[in-house]
């Protein structure tokens, strides 16, 4: 096989989007790099998964790097603060990350110590959410800002919490709201801190175009906040409201969408300030993207703009706006989760059979069978690189032919498989030709569609659920071999029994591809696949389809020597438990297959001797890991 490390990089753009922390070490493996260390050694992740698997834990996994979320926390703090720095900016930057973007309880704890020496806090959606929010010590002049729908128990923690010293600040979403803060307020006789949710009339691109705008389901409008503000200071409480927030949504490709969504935030802070609200914090939300598939560009899947840019935006937008309204610069506020928590986990299953649309070799048509048989197999005498697309035709046709011949029994079944090997072996030379010529033409689109079958370990619905719902795009690459050509072209598809459990866009170099280029699978060991930066979302919104529970958790951290330290194991749901998520008693079920073998042991059907074997066979599983193993 040849030999071209450069080739594979270039195939799939590890270069383009690893950001520096993934790349491809010159054996082929692909390796993290450690982010706060530029001339650490790359870890290898075959040898890593090697090292687990010798500890025990199989694949699929999720594998959580915690160097890497502590470089995109100090990334965005540090690029806030240099911006602030740089413009003259007179207040700081106080972000918090929002928890609905990943609530595990390893990936929140870490975001917290990291965050610390920024006062960097948590956004909460939800009472749950809050309540795991007020179970960290978080930094002093951290903030704690609750969003969503809130009811009086909401309201009353987030009040009682600024006992203990939490800045919990609480959004109003609506003039309701407010009125329920109005009168938990007057009951507990301690004055909130509160904030407005604003509902900003510019629209952004991409997939979250929808909740942007006019229509956005949150926020206030005009009128809306007016009331609220008005309310206020009917009840004495207007020095309460201290916080302006705007979300734009999530993943914003342009960032001059996030320039003009901040310099809107910045008229309304002006006007209501001019109402009498004493604001100091200007809040903007989330929505700092991620470029998952390295193009650089204002398109769903990547962004045009980087951290950095990002910062010097929202901070030049808003000292410009301030200074001209002759107001204070208030302290800056982002939301960002995505951002934050996505490069952090990657998930890694492998590949556990395949199947191939094409045959290395064809057999020979034997002298009674159809003439279509022999048509079929003379394709190969005129097969070449300028008539591909004459011979794909014919192919085809012959084939189509020969199965319709065999619906109506004319064929039998060993004529029509030794036509389906012949068509098979004309597919791989066909591929092959098409693989070594430079020319583009439709032959591409037809191949795609006799892409082989990549039959991995992992469910879609668990573990990719935005793959499956909104056509999230993620760099997924094998882990090893790229120091090898890849020969095969490949769709993933998952171990669910449901035909949507499958990946059939690719991010590569040179575009969105519906194959991934893969290896053949190796004589010996496993291949490994990865699926890069699935830190953001993925974890909560899966599903239990086919009863695939949770897949193993690793959290590790990387080591200057080329090393790692494993910080923690997080076993996955085992079938036992998620028979429990659907209302079955393990016990019971256990009980009720026991008492089939004692009946069938009684009629005789079943020897007393295999009892054990039996009960044993239907434990082992209970217990054990939903997935392949
Ligand atoms: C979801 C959400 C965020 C996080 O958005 P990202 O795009 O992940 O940064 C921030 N704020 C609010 C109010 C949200 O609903």
């Amino acid at each position: 096989m040849k030999q071209d490390h450069t080739r594979s990089e270039t195939i799939y753009g590890v270069d383009r989007w690893g950001k520096g922390l993934i790349t491809v070490l010159p054996n082929g493996d692909v390796a993290l790099c450690d982010p706060a260390r530029d001339s650490a050694t790359p870890i290898s992740l075959p040898d890593i998964l090697q090292d687990l698997e010798q500890r025990g834990i199989a694949s699929p996994l999720v594998l959580r790097v915690s160097s890497f979320l502590e470089h995109e926390i100090r990334n965005i703090n540090e690029s806030f603060a240099s911006a602030i720095k740089r413009v003259g900016y007179q207040a700081p930057y106080r972000g918090v990350f929002p928890i609905k973007v990943n609530q595990q309880a390893q990936v929140v704890d870490r975001i917290v110590e990291f965050g610390r020496p920024f006062n960097y806090g948590l956004e909460a959606g939800s009472k749950p959410e809050l309540v795991i929010a007020l179970a960290h010590r978080l930094a002093k002049d951290a903030l704690i800002v609750c969003n969503g729908v809130k009811d009086a128990e909401f309201i009353r923690l987030a009040i009682l919490s600024r006992r203990l010293g939490f800045n919990t600040v609480i959004v109003l979403e609506s003039p309701k709201e407010a009125e329920t803060v109005i009168e938990v307020t007057r009951e507990l006789g301690i004055d909130p801190l509160l904030g407005v949710r604003v509902k900003l009339t510019n629209q952004i691109g991409g997939k979250w175009q929808e909740s942007s705008g006019d229509r956005s389901t949150f926020g206030m409008n005009t009128d809306q906040l007016l009331r609220v503000v008005d309310r206020l200071k009917d009840e004495g409480l207007l020095h309460c409201l201290q916080l302006q927030h705007s979300h734009l949504g999530s993943q914003v490709p342009d960032v001059n969408d996030v320039r003009r969504a901040a310099a809107e935030a910045c008229r309304y802070f002006v006007e209501l300030t001019r109402e009498g609200a004493p604001l100091t914090h200007l809040d903007l939300g989330g929505g700092l993207g991620i470029d998952y598939t390295g193009e650089k560009r204002a398109a769903e899947n990547s962004i045009n703009y980087t951290v950095e840019e990002y910062c010097a935006n929202v901070v030049e937008t808003v000292a410009y706006a301030m200074d001209e309204a002759e107001l204070a610069h208030p302290i800056l506020v982002t939301e960002s989760g995505r951002a934050v928590a996505a490069t952090s986990s990657m998930l890694i299953f492998d590949v556990l059979e395949t199947t191939l649309y094409d045959a290395p070799d064809a057999p020979d048509v034997q002298p009674d069978d159809h003439h279509l048989v022999a048509d079929l197999a003379a394709i190969s005498g005129y097969l070449e690189a300028g008539r591909v697309q004459e011979c794909w035709n014919d192919a085809s046709f012959y084939r189509d032919e020969l199965r319709a011949l065999f619906r109506r029994g004319y064929v039998d079944l060993r004529q029509m498989a030794r036509a389906e090997r012949i068509y098979l072996s004309l597919t791989a030379r066909i591929k092959a030709l098409v693989a070594a010529s430079d020319e583009v033409n439709e032959m591409g689109e037809h191949l795609e569609k006799v892409a082989d079958v990549y039959h991995c370990n992992f469910s879609l619905f668990q573990s990719l659920p935005d793959v499956w719902a909104i056509d999230q795009l993620h760099p997924i690459v094998p882990l090893q071999m790229l120091n090898q050509v890849p020969d095969r072209r490949a769709v993933l598809s998952d171990i669910t029994c449901d035909s949507d459990g499958k990946v059939d866009q690719f991010i590569l170099a040179d575009g969105i591809s519906p194959s991934l280029p893969v290896h053949s699978l190796p004589e010996e060991g496993r291949y490994y696949l990865g699926v890069f930066f699935v830190g953001a979302y993925q974890e909560t919104l899966g599903d239990l389809h086919n009863l695939f529970g949770d897949t193993n958790v690793v959290t590790i951290d990387l080591r200057a020597d080329g090393g790692f330290d494993l910080l923690h194991e997080q076993e996955g749901d085992t079938i036992s438990q998620v028979l429990s998520y659907v209302e079955y008693d393990p016990a019971d079920c256990v009980a009720a297959f026991r008492k089939m073998v004692d009946e069938a042991i009684s009629s005789g059907a079943v020897k007393a001797s295999d009892r054990k074997i039996l009960i044993g066979a239907y434990r082992d599983s209970i217990n054990g890991y939903t997935y392949y193993e």
